[in-house]
């Protein structure tokens, strides 16, 4: 009998399976590490025989697989991270355990934290929620009535990479300039604080240290460095316009913020909100701001979202 669900969350450094009863329970984790030699040609082999491992397949009746890059229509266009080009999980995962009526369904890691916090975590409850990661990029996921949206090329929501600033215009990892990762992810704070630190001459405790990270940044801004609080103000003020825009386009009943820059807290969504909430008014009066909550398991409880 067809008792469990599995939702596996393949990331560039290693693989976590959760096992699901029916009702969406995890009952265990399994983890792997991913395997990425020869383009990543021995990872779905490796998932397949460690579930064998542990359960049988003919108990098994959906398989949600989240992975780093894009997916639209149950395909992966890429995932530079595990080396992989085009790829049909689905058929290809079914072709090695020979299992055909297994369902599987596959979706980006973004989209499934986002689903994850849904399910599991700060978000439950909602059904339209947006979910950006501040970490060295800006990951995203959207849920609109429930549903995973992925777009025609799986790039749905993805506003790391919408244009938001001039003044600086600094180049992306995707070839344009300007984009909201360059100057709101932990990586685009620093390089934020380096342009600020040039520009002025304001004393600011950040001149001291030769090399600085984001939390740096952070946290003199929260012990009252004047300087340090405008780079922060600056970049959380980008990421409220982008925000707004969201707003305007799907209406969510809740954005969830993840990744590292989270960390700080109500610190970090208060100077969100400030810049969100005067760019909405009148149309959208509330809208929640949480931290996500889930952390590295959001993805995985995601993709048990995914098919249950
Ligand atoms: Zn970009």
């Amino acid at each position: 009998m067809r008792k469990y669900n599995l939702g596996i969350d393949i990331g560039g450094t290693s693989i976590k399976i959760g096992l699901f009863d029916i009702d969406g329970n995890l009952l265990e984790v399994f983890t792997l590490k991913t395997n990425l030699r020869d383009h990543g040609r021995y990872i779905l082999f490796e998932i397949a025989s460690l579930i064998k491992k542990k359960v049988d397949f003919q108990e098994i009746k959906a398989i949600g697989f989240g992975v780093p890059g894009p997916v639209a229509n149950n395909i992966v266009y890429s995932c530079v991270n595990l080396g992989w080009g085009r790829k049909d999980i689905a058929s290809e995962f079914k072709e090695i355990i020979k299992d055909d009526e297994i369902l599987i369904k596959v979706a980006n890691d973004a989209n499934l934290a986002a689903a994850g916090e849904i399910y599991k975590g700060v978000a439950s409850g909602y059904s339209n929620c947006f979910m950006v990661t501040l970490g060295t990029g800006i990951g995203s996921g959207v849920i609109v009535a429930g549903r995973v949206v992925d777009g025609i090329n799986g790039v749905a929501g993805e506003i790391g990479h919408i244009h938001v600033d001039d003044d600086y215009n600094l180049s992306c990892n995707c070839g344009k300039s300007g984009c909201l990762e360059t100057v709101s992810s932990a990586t685009g704070i620093v390089r934020l604080a380096n342009e600020y630190l040039k520009k002025s001459d304001k004393p600011s405790m950040l001149r001291k240290f030769p090399y600085f990270s984001a939390k740096k940044v952070i946290d003199l801004a929260k012990s009252g460095d004047e300087l340090a609080f405008e780079i922060i103000d600056k970049a959380m003020n980008y990421l409220g316009q982008a925000l707004a825009k969201v707003s305007y386009v799907i209406n969510p009943d809740i954005f969830i913020i993840g990744g590292g820059v989270s960390n700080a807290g109500d610190f970090i969504v208060n100077l969100i909100t400030k810049h969100y909430y005067p760019l909405v008014k009148p149309f959208i009066n509330h809208t929640n701001f949480a931290i996500a909550t889930l952390g590295n398991d959001a993805g995985m409880f995601g993709a048990c979202y995914l098919v249950k």
